[in-house]
This record gives C-alpha cells, structure tokens and sequence, in this order.
C-alpha cells in the first residue's frame, strides 16, 4: 500500500495543462495549411492525391475537409503552420488560403446552454482506417482526460446529445448510421471527424461509399485532419459547446 502511494506521489499530475495552456504539439504536426504567394498551384494541385485545392474568393485555397496533411504540397509552396485551431461550422469554413485563421465564434447559444457544462457523444465508426477512432479515444486517457469537462462517450444513441462520425460512410454502415441518429433524443448534433467523414478522404471516389457524412445527416461541426489531432478534436468540442 504504502509502495503504491509513493509510485502515485512521484507520478504526479499526468494531465495535459491544454487548455488553458497551448497544447504539447508533435515537431512533426502539419496544421492549418497557409498558400504562400510565391506557390506553384498548378504543381501543387498535380500532386494532391484527394483533389483538396479549390477557390476561395478567386483565389486558389486548400479544402482542409479533404486535406489528407501528407505534406507534399510544402515542396510547392504551401506552408503548414502550427494552427491546431481548425475545426468549423460549416464546410466553407474549411477553405485555407493565404489569410492567417480566425477560429470562429460559437454563435449558437442554444448549444451553450444545453450542452455548455456537459455534451455526451455516441461515437459512430462509418468505415475508414480506424485512427480517427483511436484518437477520439485517446481524449478518454489520462493526458487528455475530456471527462473533466464533462465531454463523455456513452453507449447508446438514446443517451448521447451529439454523434460523432468517423470514416467515410461505407455502404454497409449507412443503415446503422441513419438509425443510431434516428434512436437519438432531439435536438442532438452532428460531428464529422476526420478527412473521411468530411469529404470521403482517400476513399472519396469509392463505389462502395455512401458519405461524406453531410450527403447523409446534418453536419454542425467539421473537425479535418486525418486523423485529427487530439488537439484539434478537443479544441473543437470546447469551442462547439462555448467553453474555449
Ligand atoms: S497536404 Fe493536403 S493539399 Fe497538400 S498534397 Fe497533401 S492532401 Fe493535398
Ligand atoms: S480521415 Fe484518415 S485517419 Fe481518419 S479514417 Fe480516414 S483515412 Fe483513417
């Protein structure tokens, strides 16, 4: 006993300081992607293996929702900040062009108010490679510790205020999708996680898929990456029910 108490002593407090403190980022971490003037698009976008350029206000942008963050693009011009704040709203939101990222506000304050001191999410794995789920389940642990903002998995769809899709919708998950939604109390919200769930990712031009998630149900919150950041997923649940 008194063996155990000492190991718990030296240990100490294991738990990330984020927020408020800026989170411990990998050197390797590819945030928001920012096109620099001097770029070569045309080169860039040869590259891409999931077509993410596109235009933002006429000028040329990376769609972060199908952005797989391989990196490739750096060679051409594209340089990838340490922006972990990149989830959004809606889907335009996603679009990264040269200006430097202003996270939005949480306009909806009837999330606030329902969800502002607790939101409990089923987790639905929609096909994908499985890392998303990996790193939603990593803000289960000890050095990310979500439950101390009463961010919660639950079981069952009846016991969830918000669902939480990962991969790219297969065919075979598109019933059980559309019910585990339909078995959820209203109102409740949508999360895509993930380039998959976002856009299709890598499996977009699939015969055997049936997303992205929002061709399906009611997106309210876009969180890219590929997988997301733990970083990045938890800023974005924080920020979505109004306590960043
Ligand atoms: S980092 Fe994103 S935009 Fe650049 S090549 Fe990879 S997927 Fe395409
Ligand atoms: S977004 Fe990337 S990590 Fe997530 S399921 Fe798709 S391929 Fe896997």
């Amino acid at each position: 006993m008194f063996e155990m108490l000492k190991a718990r002593f030296f240990q100490g407090y294991r738990t990330g300081k984020f927020p408020p403190a800026a989170p411990n980022l990998p050197d390797h971490f590819c945030g928001r992607p920012q096109v620099e003037a001097h770029a070569d698009i045309e080169a860039a976008r040869a590259l891409c293996p999931t077509h993410a350029w596109c235009e933002k206000a006429g000028a040329p942008a990376i769609d972060t929702g199908k952005c797989i963050f391989c990196g490739k693009c750096a060679a051409c011009g594209v340089t990838f900040t340490r922006e972990y704040r990149m989830a959004a709203m809606t889907r335009e939101k996603l679009f990264a062009d040269a200006s430097p990222y202003t996270p939005e506000e949480q306009l909806d304050r009837g999330i606030r108010k329902m969800c502002g001191h607790s939101l409990k999410i089923r987790q639905v794995s929609a096909g994908g490679c499985a890392a998303c789920e990996l790193d939603f389940n990593v803000l289960n642990t000890l050095a990310w510790d979500m439950g101390r903002f009463g961010i919660q998995a639950v079981a069952s769809p009846r016991h969830a205020d918000a669902i939480l899709v990962t991969g790219p919708v297969s065919r075979n998950m598109l019933l059980a999708l559309k019910k585990t939604y339909e078995a959820m109390p209203k109102p409740c919200w949508v999360i895509a996680s993930g380039a998959c769930a976002v856009s299709g990712g890598i499996y977009a031009e699939s015969p055997d898929v049936a997303g992205p998630v929002d061709k399906i149900l009611p997106v309210d919150l876009y969180v890219p990456g590929c997988p997301p950041h733990p970083a990045v997923l938890l800023e974005a649940l924080l920020r979505f029910i109004g306590r960043m």
